[in-house]
């Protein structure tokens, strides 16, 4: 017999029969030491209300960075931060950018292909490479933005050009470890919403630094406004970058928070996706169905194309999640493909 303090066991049997833990209740959960029973319990409870809510089917999504330049943002976790940046600006062909966007997606497996640029943009190259994709990506294949804020006019060409969502975040800390408006990027998420795109949110960038209020605040925001996706990103370590002396939470922490998010969204109808970045496999057994590859700029890595680098590749990320359990993959908001043959091909 083992015992189990009585408000996490009553928080989780809500969860387990529907009822999301509220904003408090997720900054307690995120308060249980990470070794402990009690966080075990909330991974293991998030895995299963996941896969009950969502079913097996894992979602594979790839992002292609297009460009590389000394970022506005200055966000002094990002590799790209004008001010600490090491890169000097570059930007991918049109050639290039198919190229990549042929690998991830002539397998027909990917959920969606995620176009990522620097805060400030070209929109209008923006707009020409959706237009030039959507002539050569499967018609089922989503496009998602991770692009600088816009506005909801902005938005709108963006959906008519054919994209499909948006990834955009308030992070934790916005306005202090960066020089972005926390209000600025609320406005863009109500743009998105307004819009009819499909918003995807997330937890971070999640350091050891964070306090479980502050990270309950900031991921209940995608609660509230009905993400279609919800996510946690750990902070990824950059020696020399300004929160570098900060250091980095585990990946069994960063399921914890994958763990609090994915019960959070039992109350967010919206919610199709539980994304774990950087991928692994505690995240994906602990209320993750969802993984990102990646290729050319990453705000995380110190090489210009991390591609073979940090970023995963569609086979080691089809591979991660037919070992943590999904026997399907979702190719698009109504279809499915086997993954266990998918894997074995
Ligand atoms: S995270 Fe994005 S907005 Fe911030 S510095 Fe890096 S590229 Fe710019």
């Amino acid at each position: 017999m083992f015992e189990m303090d009585v408000p996490t066991r009553r928080i989780l049997e809500a969860a387990l029969a529907g009822l999301p833990p509220t904003e408090k209740q997720c900054a307690a959960l995120l308060a249980l030491p990470e070794a402990s029973l009690e966080a075990a319990a909330v991974r293991a409870v998030a895995d299963a209300a996941t896969r009950r809510r969502l079913g097996d089917a894992g979602i594979l999504l790839g992002q292609i960075g297009l460009e590389i330049d000394a970022c506005p943002g200055k966000c002094a976790f990002c590799s790209f931060g004008e001010g600490h940046t090491a890169f000097a600006p570059s930007r991918m062909t049109e050639e290039e950018i198919l190229r990549n966007a042929a690998a991830f997606t002539e397998g027909g497996e990917l959920y969606a292909l995620f176009l990522m640029t620097m805060h400030v943009f070209d929109f209008g190259r923006l707009l020409r490479v959706v237009e030039l994709l959507r002539g050569r990506v499967p018609a089922a294949t989503q496009l998602v933005v991770n692009i600088g804020d816009f506005d909801r006019s902005q938005a709108m060409e963006l959906r008519a050009a054919g994209v499909d969502g948006a990834y955009h975040v308030n992070r934790l800390r916005e306005g202090i470890d960066t020089a972005l408006d926390p209000a600025g990027r609320k406005a863009t998420i109500g743009a998105i919403r307004e819009s009819g795109l499909d918003w995807y949110y997330c937890c971070e960038p999640v350091g050891p630094e964070h306090d479980p209020e502050e990270l309950a605040e900031q991921l209940y925001l995608g609660v509230e406004l009905g993400c279609f996706q919800h996510a946690a990103m750990r902070r990824v370590f950059l020696p020399g970058s300004p929160l570098a002396s900060r250091g980095q939470i585990s990946e069994r922490r960063l399921a914890q928070v994958v763990a609090v998010a994915a019960l959070a969204c039992l109350g967010c109808p919206e919610t199709r996706s539980i994304a774990v970045h950087e991928p692994n496999p505690l995240g994906l057994t602990a209320g993750a169905n969802t993984v990102y590859a990646e290729a050319g700029a990453n705000p995380r890595d110190t090489e210009e194309d991390t591609a073979g680098h940090r970023g995963r590749d569609i086979a080691a990320c089809k591979t991660m999640l037919w070992e943590c359990g999904f026997t399907q993959l979702l190719v698009s908001p109504d279809a499915r493909t086997p993954l266990r043959e998918a894997c074995q091909a």
